[in-house]
């Protein structure tokens, strides 16, 4: 299997989009690691859950060491974790601003760290960030998500470039619109209108997500960092009738 012997660390992976890449993970063959603030109390046989809120950058290197000594190595890791507080500019209050560029980007710096530091020594790892449209993107009441995801691309250039030299990859994937918890809301409100603006006229599924992430963490993707891939069906392209 595609990643037989690996180890891989999902940040926010209890849920959504992250369970679903930490379920493609095992079963291509990967050792799974997630963190999450919760025990949700049904996750899949095989994940092993580290309790952890992504804005404490001593439990992320504590994981990370608890990591390697449990697996010997971290290969891989998907900085996932997550919110959205939308609201318009004019409503916005300073603590929303603050705690969607904590979870998003502070938590990127965090694991980023911990995990990069001992991917470097070991001369090999994949880092793959997720990032949204919404970094490319304008979106109503999303000014404080944008800014996080705009900085997670810049991030994830930044580090790129840092850790090339050994053998460590970083790259960023957006997702468009894709069915988890955290777009309900906005579905509810206006899916046809949504709808009408997606080229493949469909919403994507985590899976596509999954796929993504999956092939920038393979050897297949050894000469690809530093990038932005969008998962969107085509949203950041243009309108399609
Ligand atoms: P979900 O809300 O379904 O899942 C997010 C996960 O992150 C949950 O498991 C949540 O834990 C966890 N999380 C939230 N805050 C923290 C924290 N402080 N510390 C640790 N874990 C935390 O969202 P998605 O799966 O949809 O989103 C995953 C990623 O994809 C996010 O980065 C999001 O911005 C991005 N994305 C999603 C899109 C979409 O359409 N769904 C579109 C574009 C990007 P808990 O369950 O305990 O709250």
């Amino acid at each position: 299997m595609r990643f037989d012997g690996k180890t891989v660390l999902i940040t926010g992976g209890a849920r959504g989009i992250g369970r679903g890449i930490g379920e493609a993970f095992m079963a291509e063959g990967a050792n799974v690691c997630v963190t999450d603030l919760d025990d949700p109390g049904d996750l899949p046989d095989g994940f092993t859950l580290y309790e952890a809120d992504v804005t404490d950058p001593d439990r992320a290197m504590e994981i990370c060491d608890q990591i390697e000594e449990k697996f010997g190595q971290l290969h891989i890791l998907i900085n996932n974790a997550g919110i959205v507080r939308d609201k318009l500019l004019v409503m916005m209050e300073p603590a929303d601003w603050e705690l969607v560029i904590k979870i998003n980007l502070m938590g990127m710096f965090n694991y980023g760290k911990a995990a990069g530091t001992k991917m470097m020594r070991k001369r090999y790892g994949r880092i793959v960030n997720i990032s949204s449209i919404a970094s490319v993107r304008g979106g109503r009441g999303q000014t404080n998500y944008a800014a996080a995801k705009g900085g997670a691309n810049a991030f994830t250039r930044g580090l790129a470039l840092e850790l090339a030299k050994r053998n460590v990859t970083v790259n960023a994937v957006a997702p468009g619109m894709i069915e988890t918890k955290m777009s309900e809301q906005v579905r509810n409100l206006a899916g046809d209108l949504i709808l009408k603006g997606i080229p493949v006229k469909r919403y994507g599924q985590v899976a596509d997500i999954a796929n993504a992430v999956l092939f920038l963490a393979s050897e297949e993707a050894s000469y690809i960092t530093g990038q932005v891939l969008c998962v969107d069906g085509g949203m950041t392209v243009g309108f399609s009738f």
